[in-house]
C-alpha cells in the first residue's frame, strides 16, 4: 500500500477530483488529503514503516505569483523528499514548464498532459516494484546530472473510461463533457495541454453523473467544456452538431424533472465561441437551460489581434452571436481580453468601441487581462501596457457597471509572472524549448 499525500489547493479542484477519482479506483493507495503545507509535512513524518510515501499536487502559474506560496512550496517539497517520499507535480503548470517545476521547485518528477491515466500508470509500477520511469507522460530529472528525460507523450484518455469526480467520497463539481480544442489560440494552454481533436463525455455518462450530482444534493448542473456548442463534433471547426446537443439537452432536462434540477450550459465555467452561437441552436438549449446569461468568448475588438493570436473567428461573428443571445432571451456576456503582446493602443481602442456597441445593444463585457502562460505558444511574452486613456476608458465602463472582472488583479498577477520569468523561477529559457517541444502537437 502506498501513502499518497494529495494537497487539496481548491484553485485547482475540478482537476484534482478527476485524479483523486482515477487513484480511489486503483486502490494502491492511502490518500491522505491535505489542505496546507503543514499537514502535507506532517503525514510525510508519520509513514508506516517499510511503506512507500508519494506527495503530489498540481499547480497553476498564477499560484507561484504568490511570494509566500512559492517560498512555502519549494521549502515543502524540499523537506518531504528528505523524509524519503517522492514528489509529483501536475496540472498546467508542471505540463507548460516540466524543466522549471523540476530544477527550480524542486520536484521529482512532473506530470505532462492528462494526469487520471498517468496517475494510475505511476501508482501502480511503484506498487509492482517496476520502474516508474518507463511510465509514459512523465518528465524527471536525473538526481545525479540534473539533466531531465521526458518519458513520451501519454495517450489521450476516453473521458468515458473516468470518473470526473470521486462521488464516493461525496465530492462531486461541475461534470466535463468536452476536452480538447482545435483552435490553439496562441494564449491558451487548452489546445497544447489536451490537444486539437475533441473527445466528449457520452450523453449516456453524462446523464449518470447528473443523476448521482443531484441525489448527492446538487440541484444546479453545471458542466465544463472549452466551448459547449462543440458537443458532438470531433473539430471545434465544425458546425454546431444539433442532434448531439439536442440530445444531450433533452436526456438532461428528463432527469432534472425527476430531481429537481436545472441545466446551466453556455454559462460558468463554460463558455460559446462566438460563430456556434447562432440562433437555431440558442433557441433550442433555452427550452432547458436555467442560465439567463450565454458567455461568449471575443476576446478582441480588433481584427489584426484576433489574427495575430489564431481566433479563427472575426469581429463580425461576435456582434452576430450577441444579436442571437438577444434575439433567444439570453442576455449576452461577451470576455474581452486586454493586454496582448503586441497589442496597440489602436488596437485596445477598437476593443473599446466594440464593447459600447455590444453593451449599446444590451451585452455586458467581461473583462480580463492577458496572463502569460507557459506552454502557450506567446510563451511568456510581455503584456502590453495599458495607456491611461484606454485604462479610463474601461474604469468608466465598470464603474457603469456595464463591464465587470478581475481585469486589474490579472493586471498585477501577469506582471508577476513575468516577473518570476525573469528571476529564472518559472520557464527557464532552456526549458522554453523544451516545454514547447513536449506539449505542442502536431493537431
Ligand atoms: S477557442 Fe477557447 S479553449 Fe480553444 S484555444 Fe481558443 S481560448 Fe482556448
Amino acid at each position: 500500500m502506498i501513502n499518497l499525500i494529495l494537497q487539496y489547493d481548491k484553485r485547482v479542484r475540478y482537476s484534482l477530483n478527476a485524479i483523486l477519482a482515477s487513484i480511489d479506483k486503483l486502490g494502491v493507495s492511502r490518500v491522505l488529503l491535505s489542505k496546507s503545507f503543514d499537514e502535507s509535512l506532517r503525514h510525510a513524518s508519520s509513514p508506516p514503516r517499510g511503506e512507500k510515501c508519494v506527495y503530489a499536487t498540481s499547480l497553476l502559474t498564477t499560484m507561484l505569483a504568490d511570494d509566500s506560496y512559492l517560498i512555502n512550496l519549494v521549502e515543502t517539497v524540499k523537506r518531504i523528499r528528505e523524509k524519503g517520499c517522492l514528489t509529483i507535480v501536475g496540472g498546467p503548470h508542471a505540463s507548460g514548464d516540466p524543466y522549471g517545476s523540476l530544477s527550480v521547485l524542486g520536484f521529482d518528477f512532473a506530470f505532462i498532459g492528462e494526469g487520471e491515466k498517468t496517475i494510475a500508470d505511476f501508482l501502480s509500477a511503484l506498487e509492482n516494484n517496476l520502474d516508474v520511469h518507463s511510465v509514459k507522460g512523465l518528465a524527471y530529472r536525473d538526481r545525479e546530472t540534473g539533466e531531465v528525460s521526458f518519458t513520451g507523450r501519454g495517450k489521450s484518455v476516453n473521458l468515458d473510461d473516468y470518473d470526473p469526480f470521486p462521488y464516493w467520497r461525496g465530492i462531486v463539481n461541475p461534470i466535463e463533457i468536452t476536452r480538447g480544442c482545435s483552435f490553439g489560440c496562441f494564449y491558451c494552454q487548452v489546445s497544447y495541454l489536451h490537444g486539437f481533436t475533441l473527445r466528449h463525455r457520452s450523453v449516456e455518462k453524462i446523464v449518470n453523473y447528473a443523476e448521482i450530482s443531484m441525489k448527492l444534493g446538487l440541484k444546479d448542473l453545471r458542466f465544463i467544456s472549452p466551448d459547449s456548442l462543440s458537443y458532438g463534433s470531433p473539430y471545434s471547426t465544425n458546425p454546431v452538431n444539433m442532434e448531439k446537443i439536442v440530445f444531450l439537452m433533452e436526456s438532461l432536462h428528463a432527469k432534472t424533472v425527476q430531481y429537481g434540477g436545472r441545466i446551466f450550459f453556455g454559462s460558468f465555467p463554460s463558455e460559446v465561441r462566438p460563430e456556434h452561437a447562432q440562433e437555431d441552436v440558442l433557441r433550442i438549449i433555452r427550452k432547458y437551460v436555467a442560465n439567463k446569461e450565454l458567455i461568449i468568448g471575443g476576446q478582441s475588438g480588433s481584427e489584426r489581434m484576433l489574427k495575430l493570436v489564431k481566433r479563427g473567428h472575426g469581429v463580425g461573428e461576435i456582434e452576430s452571436a450577441v444579436d442571437s443571445a438577444l434575439r433567444t432571451g439570453f442576455t449576452p456576456s461577451v470576455d474581452f481580453i486586454v493586454g496582448f503582446p503586441g497589442e496597440t493602443e489602436e488596437d485596445m481602442l477598437s476593443t473599446l468601441k466594440l464593447a459600447e456597441k455590444l453593451v449599446g445593444k444590451g451585452a455586458k463585457i467581461h473583462l480580463h487581462y492577458y496572463i502569460p502562460l507557459p506552454g502557450t505558444p506567446l510563451g511568456l511574452k510581455n503584456p502590453s501596457p495599458l495607456p491611461v486613456k484606454v485604462r479610463k476608458e474601461w474604469s468608466r465602463l465598470v464603474g457603469a457597471g456595464k463591464a465587470y472582472g478581475s481585469w486589474l488583479t490579472q493586471e498585477t498577477l501577469s506582471k508577476k509572472i513575468i516577473e518570476l520569468y525573469e528571476k529564472g523561477f518559472v520557464y527557464p529559457r532552456k526549458a522554453g524549448l523544451a516545454s514547447a517541444q513536449l506539449l505542442h502537437p502536431s493537431g
